[in-house]
């Protein structure tokens, strides 16, 4: 490591972030997280100690023009001692024709590896669980676990929610930061987009006049079936999600308080219990600090629901 350091860390307070899982996923969020600055210190761990090892030689190559985070890595979970966050992106990812449900087997079997190791070595971490089906997967984190639901949680819609404002910002020329909308439920094919109370500034979606019926459902679908057509063409998808951790990170940081849609066990949500699945939750530094009951049309009510009794058959 570098004695005098040429570049002034963003932040000195001690904040780490442990990646499990060093594939396509958990390779660019530690990248994202490296350029943001506020993280001091990450670690990287997968079963494939080399593999780990390899990501944290290159990203060290990187820190002359970052700021200064120590980096470890391996297979060992005492790495992961101390973090403030544990990030998991480790496991199968879908292959074309596949949907995320489909992983669940081998995921599953993943988690009831891992998830005990990380709660004994960072017993007072927040869980942001990424690996997919995210939604089965956050409750079985937590489960496992034994955590407060507020302090496990999945990116969720997060990434659904980023696809939509972008394909509307498109249409209606207006930055995906002013578009109030989100997309909840399920991570995967029963998603949903809250169109009953979309709007920019007050002004209602459905008031743009490029903004038909038409042209939403077909920004929905765009979004909604994003991850399908990147596979097809890349065969994973990683910059978008690196850069949705990358966000959540530093909200957590910053104890912002910002509404993001995370998967949250959830608990009599327009009557949803018993189930992870997204909902717009309030983010600090203690992880999910509420949820916001926000108004949902019926069509939006009965599309949770399908999306709650999607999910429950797959949880163990
Ligand atoms: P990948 O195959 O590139 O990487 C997976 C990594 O997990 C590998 O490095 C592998 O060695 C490691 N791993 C496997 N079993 C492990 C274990 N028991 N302990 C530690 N490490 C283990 O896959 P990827 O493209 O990085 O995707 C990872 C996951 O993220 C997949 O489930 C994918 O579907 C999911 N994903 C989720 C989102 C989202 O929005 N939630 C977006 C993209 C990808």
């Amino acid at each position: 490591m570098f004695s005098a350091h040429p570049v002034e860390p963003c932040n000195t307070d001690k904040f780490k972030v442990s990646v499990i899982g060093c594939g396509t996923v958990g390779a660019t969020t530690a990248y994202a997280l490296l350029l943001d600055g506020v993280v001091t210190d990450l670690a990287l761990i997968d079963n494939n100690a080399e593999k780990a090892e390899g990501i944290m030689l290159d990203l060290e190559h990187s820190l002359p023009f970052t700021s200064n985070v120590k980096l470890t890595s391996g297979s060992d979970y005492a790495l992961c001692a101390e973090s403030d966050i544990v990030i998991v992106t480790a496991g199968k990812k879908q292959a074309e024709g596949e949907t995320r449900l489909d992983l669940i087997k081998a995921n599953r079997a993943i988690f009831q590896d891992i998830i005990p190791k990380i709660t004994k070595n960072a017993p007072g971490s927040l869980l942001m669980i990424i690996t997919n089906p995210v939604d089965v997967l956050t409750y079985e984190a937590q489960r496992i676990s034994g955590f407060p639901a507020t302090r496990v949680f999945g990116t969720g819609t997060t990434l659904d929610t980023a696809r939509l404002r972008f394909h509307i910002s498109e249409k209606i020329k207006i930055h995906p930061h002013s578009i109030e909308t989100f997309i909840l439920g399920e991570h995967g094919d029963t998603s949903f987009p809250v169109y009953s109370s979309a709007n920019v500034s007050g002004k209602p979606l459905a008031s743009f006049e490029n903004f038909t019926k038409e042209v939403a459902e077909q920004c929905y679908t765009e979004a909604k079936n994003a991850a399908y057509r990147i596979i097809h063409d890349v065969g994973y998808t990683c910059y978008s999600i690196g850069t949705v951790a990358r966000e959540l990170v530093r909200n957590i940081f910053n104890d912002s308080r910002k509404v993001f849609p995370l998967s949250v066990r959830v608990s009599d949500y327009y009557g949803v219990s018993d189930v992870a699945l997204s909902v717009p939750c309030v983010l600090g530094r203690k992880g999910i600090e509420d949820v916001l009951m926000v108004p949902l049309n019926e069509e939006e009510k009965l599309n949770l629901q399908k999306s709650a009794d999607t999910l429950k058959p797959y949880i163990a």
